[in-house]
């Protein structure tokens, strides 16, 4: 067994809204340990937006407090806890934590394989959706501490193993962003050589999904503007390009790239409403609307009779589960698709929310664990 220290560096927010401070905190010790969790020495962490969304409290259900924030972190097993049954991962091995941290695995939602949604219905939407199945989801950097720590207690049913082609600081931010515009792309109903419009593709989850449908042989419509977004999209693969700040006539530009009939299918992780309704106008007959970005508070607004007259699917699309999680990584460690981040110091995290709420983060931040 490793030696493991009493205590460790974390980035806790005390109270919502305040800032985050770098404090010591008691490492769990091993006896303390329940059955299928497991403690892992944290390697890196991504940043994501939620994060800042977290630490501000600004959604309707709020996460605990105090709270070590981070839902992309990765680390290496160093302790399982006793009177664990059949671990699919063991002490040594590099894992990944990500937003949904563990799920019961036995009710309807995660059967089906949609943990995530309970997750969903859990937490963010209780308000909402009071029906809820599972008591038991955990979400990282919200219900339970997240990856913003020296030391992270996570489960073994739950973390994404790491293949050893994959570098640590390059698996981070694919374990959020990564893992949510794969499965967009993957349920997106499209085949080879169709089209997918990305709105937002030279940005944080942009880049990312322009390579993965890249890689899922898709053709890409890239959307977004300035010559070096411009630059990145078409070195990653992009079929095409607008500059939304350029163009007159977006919709109408969308489709006479393909060939006037529209694409097959539009992955929206924009925060603005614009980017749906758009897509409503653009796409195909039978063409796909996913859903990915979450404007706080704004309504979709499709016409009904385009729905119904085009045969339109609007897809929500939200993270994904522990299968869609590998396979992301699995395309990662193949060389296929590459985040763009820049490396930080756990310290930094305060500066880091700044800048992100200033809007100066181009691509991904990922913090080392040192302070
Ligand atoms: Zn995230
Ligand atoms: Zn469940």
């Amino acid at each position: 067994m490793p030696q493991i220290p009493k205590t460790h560096k974390a980035a806790v927010v005390g109270e919502l809204g305040q800032d985050v401070q770098i404090k010591d905190v008691p490492v769990k010790a091993f006896e303390d340990l329940a059955p299928g969790e497991c403690l892992l020495k944290m390697i890196c962490t991504g940043v994501c937006h939620t994060d800042l969304h977290a630490a501000m409290g600004d959604w309707p259900v709020k996460p605990k407090t105090p709270l070590i924030g981070g839902h992309e972190g990765v680390g290496e097993i160093v302790a399982i806890g006793k009177d664990t049954a059949d671990s699919p991962v063991k002490v040594g091995q590099r894992v990944g934590v990500k937003w949904i941290a563990s799920s019961c695995l036995h009710c309807e939602q995660c059967r089906k394989g949609r943990e995530q949604s309970e997750g969903l219905s859990r937490s963010v939407l209780t308000l909402l959706m009071p029906q809820v199945d599972c008591e038991d989801v955990k979400i990282s950097g919200y219900t339970v501490d997240g990856t913003f720590a020296q030391y992270v207690v996570s489960w073994v049913q739950s973390v994404t193993p790491i293949p050893d082609t994959l570098e640590s600081e390059a698996a981070a931010s694919i374990l959020c962003a990564g893992l949510t515009v794969y499965r967009a792309l993957k349920y997106s109903e499209t085949n080879p050589s169709e089209w997918i419009v990305i709105p937002g593709a030279g940005g944080g989850l942009g880049h990312l999904a322009v390579q993965y449908a890249k890689y899922l042989g898709r053709r890409v419509i890239a959307i977004d503007s300035g010559d070096e977004k411009e630059k990145l999209c078409r070195e990653l693969g992009a079929d095409h390009w607008i500059d939304f700040s350029k163009s007159k006539d977006l919709v109408g530009d969308i489709k006479a790239a393909t060939g006037g009939k529209g694409p097959h299918a539009a992955l929206v992780t924009t925060a603005s409403p614009s980017g749906y309704t758009q897509a409503v106008a653009y796409l195909r007959p039978g063409g796909h609307l996913m859903a990915v970005g979450l404007p706080a508070e704004a309504k979709l607004d499709a016409g009904i009779f385009d729905v119904v007259y085009n045969s339109l699917t609007i897809h929500g699309s939200y993270v994904g589960n522990r299968q869609d999680a590998m396979e992301a990584i699995e395309i990662a460690a193949s060389g296929a698709v590459k985040c763009h981040y820049a490396t930080r110091k756990l310290s930094d995290v305060e500066q880091v929310y700044k800048d992100m709420g200033e809007g100066k983060i181009a691509g991904r931040i990922v913090l080392t664990m040192e302070v």
